[in-house]
């Protein structure tokens, strides 16, 4: 156990919904292999931890504005990040890709987005690749704080595709969203734990040495599965 957070209780914003990684289960209650990490890190250090769902936007603007502790939120461990949060040891590797309606074969490329809108999350690596290839290929890039919003625009037809990471696009996909994907993954970055900068160095410490301790004891391997494995 790492000294200095034991008996503590720390604030961690969440997103509201990237699952599988934070979401509502069928009694509402959070869930997802985020929560699941931070609930069992806490645990095995001793400390507590004030989970908030807020939106992936607001989560990292708590952080910084000091109303929480730390985000956990699937978020992409940046460089330009890296100027205002201290990050944990990397835990998942992910990147963007983008998906449209299943039933939509006009768009197999970047190309074919010419003059139309597709959306992304406010605040997110999505977000930040499909405004760097917007006017390369004239689309405009419409933003959206929350996934369920984003989702509905394109499946409805009001968006012609949505920018996100591909662990969440394939698990939505797979619970039947009504999308699929037609381009290649873009190269991406791993998912951290993070904290303000300079702040709660022993939380991120704890954090650490919890994943750490997890990833060599099976546990996990056994989150992981638990929520990304196909069903046999
Ligand atoms: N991984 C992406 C990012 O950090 C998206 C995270 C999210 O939407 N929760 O920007």
């Amino acid at each position: 156990q790492v000294e200095g957070v034991q008996g503590k209780t720390f604030v961690i914003a969440t997103d509201t919904t990237f699952a599988p990684f934070e979401y509502r289960n069928e009694s509402g209650e959070m869930t997802g292999i985020d929560i699941d990490l931070i609930n069992e890190i806490a645990r095995r250090q001793g400390f507590s931890v004030d989970i908030r769902a807020l939106g992936f936007d607001a989560a990292l603007q708590a952080v910084t504005s000091g109303q929480a502790d730390g985000v956990i939120a699937g978020m992409s461990i940046t460089d330009a990040r890296k100027e205002v949060f201290d990050f944990s040891a990397p835990y998942f590797d992910s990147g963007v890709q983008m998906a449209v309606r299943a039933d939509d074969d006009t768009i197999t490329s970047y190309e074919d987005l010419s003059g139309k809108t597709v959306v992304a999350k406010t605040g997110a690596e999505g977000l930040t690749f499909a405004q760097s290839i917007a006017d390369q290929y004239g689309f405009t890039v419409k933003a959206l704080d929350k996934a369920d919003t984003m989702y509905s625009e394109v499946a409805t037809g009001n968006a012609a595709a949505v920018f996100d990471d591909y662990p969440v696009l394939a698990y939505g996909i797979n619970q039947g969203n009504g999308l699929k994907i037609v381009t290649p993954k873009e190269q991406g970055s791993s998912y951290g734990f993070a904290v303000l900068k300079g702040s709660n160095p022993e939380l991120l410490q704890a954090f650490n040495a919890g994943l750490s301790g997890m990833q060599t004891d099976g546990t996990y391997q056994a989150i992981i599965d638990k929520y990304l494995k196909a069903p046999d």
